[in-house]
C-alpha cells in the first residue's frame, strides 16, 4: 500500500495517540505525556486550545485545587462525579483503574494542556465515545481479519432465487450479482493461501429505475452485511466542498453500527459512477471526475482508511478508526447514456470489416445493445482504465418495459400494490385491481421515462384520494381500481358490507 510508511520500522509497535487514535506515521511525531500515553501534535493544540476557552486564557485557573464553573464542565462534558485517578496523570494504569472513589473536587484539573488532562484517559474516552483502547495498536499488516463460514453462505442459485423475490426479471443480473458476491466471500474465507482469488468488484450498467440500487439493498439485507450507498456526484478530492472520497468507507462504518470487523466485509454501491466520466469532445480538460475516480482507485483495491466514529468529517475531537477496504465488495452503478451508440459504432465497425451489411443491420435493430459492452467502450465513455480494471465484473440490467412494469407492481413480496392492500385490510377493506387497470398503471409509468421508479409516483396519486375517502364510511366493504380510474374517466368500483353479505 502507498501510504504504509511503516515498512522500515523495526519496532513491531508504534506510538498511537491517545486522543485522536492516529499513528505516529500517520499524525507525526508524538509528545510523550506523564502516564505513558502520548498525544500527537494537533490534538495538543487542540487541548491548548480548550485550554484557553475554558478558563478565559487565566492559566492560574488550571492550578490544582481549582474548581471549573459548572457551565463550563457541562459545555465540556466533564463528569461532575471525578474520581480520584483524575488528580494523578502521573500513576501506573493499575493504580488509576484502583482508585476509584468519588472526589472531593469535582472538574479538578492539574495541568495546563486543558480539558484533556483534566480527565483521566479513561474519562476522554468516554467522552468520546470510544472503546477502551490499548497504548498502542497492532500494526495493521499483523492484524486479523474474522473468518467466514462458506457453510453458511448461500450458494448462487439460492441468492439468485432469494433475489426473485423481491427483484422482477434481470435474471442475468441477478445471476452475474449472484456468482460475484459468492466468490467474493469464497475470497475471504480462503484469506491470503497459495492461489489468492482476484476482488469481484462490479459494475452495473442499467438505466434509471431498472432496479440497480434496489438489487444491491436487496443483497445486503438478505446476506445480513452492512451496506453504504453513495452517490459519485457529490463526491469530490479531498480539500472541496462536497464529500471527500473516504466518507463512503464513514458511511459504511456507521452501516455497520461502528463495528470495524463487520464494516470490512461489507458492501459499498456507488450510484451514478457514469457522472465521473471524462468528458467527451469537451474543449476544455475536465478533470473533476477523472481525479475522483484516481481517489477512488485505493479504496477499490484495498486501503487502510482512517475514518471518523460517529461524524462526518475528521477533526482532533473525533475519535478515529482504522478501516481496511480490502475485503470491502465495491459495486459502481449508472445508467452511461449514450454508451450505446459507442457499442454500436464499435459493432459496426467491426461488422463492416468482411461479415457485411446483414449483421449491422442486426445490431440496429438490437433493442438490447447494452449487453454486448466491453471494457473498451467504457473506456471511451470517459472512465479510465485503471478505474475499469479494478471492477472486473461487468453485467447490464435491460430497460423497463411494460409487462415487467406490471410484474413489479404484482409479484415482489413487497410490491407497493401488496403494501396498500395491507393497509386498507386494517380498515376491514378489500383493495382489488382489474387487469387493465394494471396496464393502464404501467403505461402511465413507461410515459415518464423513469423505469420502475415512475409506478410509486403514479399509484400515489390516485391512492390518495382511495385513503382518505374510504374510511369516511365505515360501510364500505371493497374497492376496485379500475382503467377508467386510473386514467381520469371514471371512478373506482366500490362495493357496500351489506351488499357483500348478501352476494355471500
Ligand atoms: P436505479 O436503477 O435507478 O438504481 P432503483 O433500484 O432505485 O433504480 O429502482 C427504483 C424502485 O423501483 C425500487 O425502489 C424498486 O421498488 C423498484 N424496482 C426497480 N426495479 C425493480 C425490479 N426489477 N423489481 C422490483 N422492483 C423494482
Amino acid at each position: 500500500m502507498p501510504e504504509d510508511n511503516n515498512k522500515n520500522n523495526q519496532d513491531e509497535y508504534e506510538k498511537v495517540c491517545y486522543v485522536c487514535r492516529r499513528s505516529e506515521s500517520k499524525a507525526g511525531p508524538m509528545v510523550r505525556m506523564p502516564g505513558g500515553i502520548c498525544m500527537c501534535q494537533d490534538c495538543l493544540q487542540k487541548s491548548f486550545d480548550a485550554a484557553i476557552t475554558l478558563t478565559g486564557g487565566d492559566f492560574s485557573k488550571l492550578m490544582p485545587g481549582q474548581e471549573l464553573p459548572p457551565e463550563l464542565m457541562q459545555q465540556y462534558g466533564v463528569p461532575a462525579q471525578k474520581t480520584e485517578k483524575g488528580k494523578d496523570t502521573e500513576g501506573t494504569e493499575e493504580e488509576k483503574s484502583a482508585a476509584n472513589g468519588p472526589s472531593q473536587n469535582p472538574g479538578m484539573m492539574n495541568s495546563p494542556f486543558g480539558f484533556s488532562m483534566v480527565m483521566t484517559p479513561e474519562e476522554i474516552q468516554s467522552m468520546l465515545g470510544r472503546r477502551p483502547m490499548p497504548k498502542s495498536v497492532k500494526k495493521a499488516e499483523n492484524s486479523e481479519a474474522p473468518k467466514i463460514d462458506m457453510k453458511k453462505m448461500p450458494a448462487p442459485h439460492r441468492i439468485a432465487e432469494m433475489l426473485s423475490e423481491y427483484v422482477v426479471g434481470q435474471d442475468h443480473a441477478k445471476k452475474a450479482i449472484s456468482v460475484a458476491v459468492y466468490n467474493h466471500y469464497k475470497r475471504l474465507a480462503n484469506g491470503d493461501q497459495d492461489v489468492e482469488i482476484e476482488k469481484s468488484n462490479m459494475l452495473m450498467i442499467g438505466p434509471t429505475g431498472s432496479g440497480k440500487t434496489f438489487l444491491v439493498k436487496t443483497l445486503a439485507r438478505l446476506l445480513d452485511v452492512p451496506l453504504a450507498i453513495a452517490d459519485a456526484t457529490a463526491l469530490t478530492e479531498a480539500g472541496y466542498i462536497g464529500d471527500d472520497i473516504e466518507s463512503v468507507v464513514t458511511k459504511l462504518l456507521a452501516a455497520a453500527d461502528n463495528d470495524v470487523a463487520r464494516a470490512e466485509q461489507g458492501i459499498i454501491y456507488i450510484d451514478e459512477i457514469d457522472k465521473l466520466a471524462r468528458k467527451r469532445n469537451a474543449t476544455q480538460r475536465d478533470v473533476s471526475g477523472e481525479s475522483v475516480q484516481q481517489g477512488l482507485l485505493k479504496l477499490l483495491e484495498g486501503a487502510e482508511i482512517e475514518v471518523p466514529v460517529g461524524a462526518n468529517s475528521k477533526n482532533a475531537m473525533v475519535p478515529l478508526e482504522t478501516v481496511n477496504t480490502k475485503n470491502i465488495l465495491f459495486i459502481c452503478g449508472g445508467a452511461f447514456p449514450d454508451l450505446e451508440d459507442i457499442i454500436k459504432e464499435r459493432l459496426n465497425e467491426k461488422s463492416s470489416m468482411g461479415f457485411g451489411s446483414q449483421l449491422k443491420d442486426h445490431y440496429e435493430k438490437e433493442k438490447d445493445i447494452l449487453k454486448y459492452v466491453e471494457t473498451e467502450d467504457i473506456r471511451k465513455f470517459g472512465m479510465i482504465p485503471e478505474f475499469i480494471g479494478r471492477l472486473p465484473v461487468i453485467f447490464t440490467l435491460t430497460p423497463m418495459d411494460k409487462d415487467m412494469l406490471i410484474r413489479v407492481l404484482k409479484e415482489p413480496k413487497n410490491a407497493i400494490i401488496k403494501q396498500y392492500r395491507k393497509l386498507l385490510e386494517m380498515d376491514e377493506v378489500k383493495l382489488d385491481f382489474t387487469e387493465d387497470a394494471y396496464v393502464a398503471i404501467a403505461e402511465k409509468a413507461l410515459k415518464r421515462d423513469t423505469g420502475a421508479r415512475a409506478l410509486r409516483s403514479v399509484i400515489e396519486g390516485f391512492m390518495l384520494d382511495i385513503m382518505f375517502e374510504i374510511p369516511k364510511d365505515p360501510n364500505i366493504g371493497s374497492v376496485t381500481i379500475t382503467k377508467e380510474y386510473i386514467e381520469g374517466t371514471g371512478g373506482p368500483r366500490i362495493e357496500m358490507r351489506q351488499a357483500m353479505l348478501g352476494a355471500k
